[in-house]
């Protein structure tokens, strides 16, 4: 009898994670527009040059073929779910008993006129890298220039820090803006880490807008709702994601938005379709973040399978999650709900996480990977860790952990 065939749209976390988990026995296919997989929640550290683009890429060819799977680079245009068949790029059509959707969201310039054209999006490796190229280039001019980060959520957040971290010795030719449409940075999180963030760049030249919108972005400037202009010789667009377009197109979104799926994480518009990780609306709120996303993608997968045998599916069940944001070299918050722990060592918790997940999604068990585990212990080890405990006034601060709670009226309490 032949092997049911999957096809997953999508390689990266939720995708992957899928493909891990199925087994070599079924005829399966990923299909991803790019040959890697990449780490997003590390990518602001490319920004201040801590960490290379290798280092947050896994050949999915190489780990997909270890798992006795098949790789196509190519990208999807149609999903005939009728038919069961995935049409791509190239014209090659994929037959599929059951397809495993996890193509995220996309960038989302929110209409803002400029944006797209203008300003450097910060959704992927090859984005990060590139902000990381011009901020040299723009140093290297001797000329003092303006950079405005826009958008103060996690990724923003993670940028700015990243900029202090890596040209601080060029403050004197940086004019930083950061532009937020909510009341304070991070405004999903208590009101102590915009405090704390506001504390830590104060010695820096850095200026923030908040409750203030980009209504245009220039080729060299900025100019926000107020009819306010900044001088941006760099405009950094880290306003969000939205959800991916094909997903309507496809049928398995009614209106613009992520698809629905069931507990099973099944879609509600088709029962051979399963959509994972961001692109995924599962009715409970979760935030888009890659341990959910991997999770997703694991249920989904272990969901097919059990389908397949003729076994009952299981439902998705989000563990817990706090959300951990670091701000460069000064400083780094984990937060749960209503509470914050705060302090630099928490850097390292993100190092670790870092380190498990990759070689969890790339396993050393062979020379390949090996290398570039060791690899990317040695880079993080270098220039995460060392200069931290090399310097005097890092190194002070490195053991202190700060403690908030947000008490029902938003009043916060500082703990020792
Ligand atoms: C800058 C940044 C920082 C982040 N930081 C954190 C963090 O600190 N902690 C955290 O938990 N989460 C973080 N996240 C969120 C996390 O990265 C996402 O939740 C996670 O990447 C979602 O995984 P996914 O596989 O669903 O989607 P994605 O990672 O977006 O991957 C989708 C894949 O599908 C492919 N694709 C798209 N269309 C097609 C098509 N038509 N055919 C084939 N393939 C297609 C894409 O090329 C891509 O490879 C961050 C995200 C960003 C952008």
């Amino acid at each position: 009898m032949k092997a049911p065939k999957v096809v997953i749209i999508g390689g990266n976390m939720a995708g992957l994670s899928a493909a891990r988990q199925l087994s070599g026995e079924l005829d399966v296919t990923l299909v991803n527009p790019g040959d890697y997989c990449e780490w997003l929640p590390n990518i602001h550290e490319l920004v201040s040059g801590t960490k290379e683009p290798d280092s947050l890429r896994i050949p999915l060819a190489t780990v997909l073929e270890r798992c006795g799977h098949r790789f196509l680079r190519d990208s999807v245009t149609e999903l005939d779910t009728e038919q069961g068949r995935a049409v791509l790029a190239s014209g090659r059509i994929l037959p599929f008993d059951r397809c495993i959707v996890a193509v995220g969201g996309v960038n989302n310039p929110a209409g803002v006129p400029g944006a797209e054209a203008r300003s450097l999006p910060f959704k992927s490796v090859r984005d990060a890298y590139a902000i990381h190229t011009r901020l040299c280039e723009l140093v290297d001019d001797g000329e003092r220039r303006g950079v405005t980060v826009v958008g103060a959520g996690l990724e923003g957040v993670e940028v700015l820090g990243e900029i202090l971290r890596g040209f601080d010795r060029y403050q004197s030719l940086l004019d930083i803006h950061v532009v937020e449409a909510g009341q304070r940075l991070l405004p999903d999180a208590p009101a102590r880490v915009d405090k704390g963030i506001r504390k830590a760049s104060r010695p820096f030249p850095v200026k923030f807008h908040t409750g203030t919108r980009v209504a245009e972005v220039g080729p060299d400037s900025v100019t926000l709702d107020d009819g306010h202009q900044l001088d941006s010789a760099l405009t950094i667009w880290t306003g969000g994601v939205m959800p991916h377009p094909r997903l309507r197109a496809w049928g398995l979104a009614a209106s613009g938005g992520d698809a629905p799926v069931d507990e099973a994480l099944r879609s509600r518009y088709c029962d051979q379709v399963f959509v994972v990780g961001d692109a995924a609306d599962t009715g409970q709120g979760l935030q888009k973040q890659a341990y959910h996303a991997m999770a997703m993608g694991e249920q989904a997968a272990a969901n097919v399978e059990a389908e397949l045998r003729g076994e009952p599916t299981k439902a998705f069940q989000p563990a817990p999650k706090p959300q951990l944001i670091t701000f460069g070299h000064l400083d780094c918050f984990l937060i749960f709900d209503r509470m914050v722990v705060a302090g630099m060592v928490l850097g390292q918790l993100k190092e670790a996480i870092y380190q498990v997940n990759m070689a969890r999604l790339d396993p050393p068990s062979r020379p390949g990977p090996a290398l570039s585990f060791y690899q990317r212990l040695y880079q993080g080890f270098w220039h995460s860790l060392w200069p931290h405990v090399t310097r005097l006034d890092t190194l002070r601060r490195l053991p202190k952990l700060r403690f908030y709670r947000q008490d029902g009226s938003g009043d916060e309490r500082e703990h020792a």
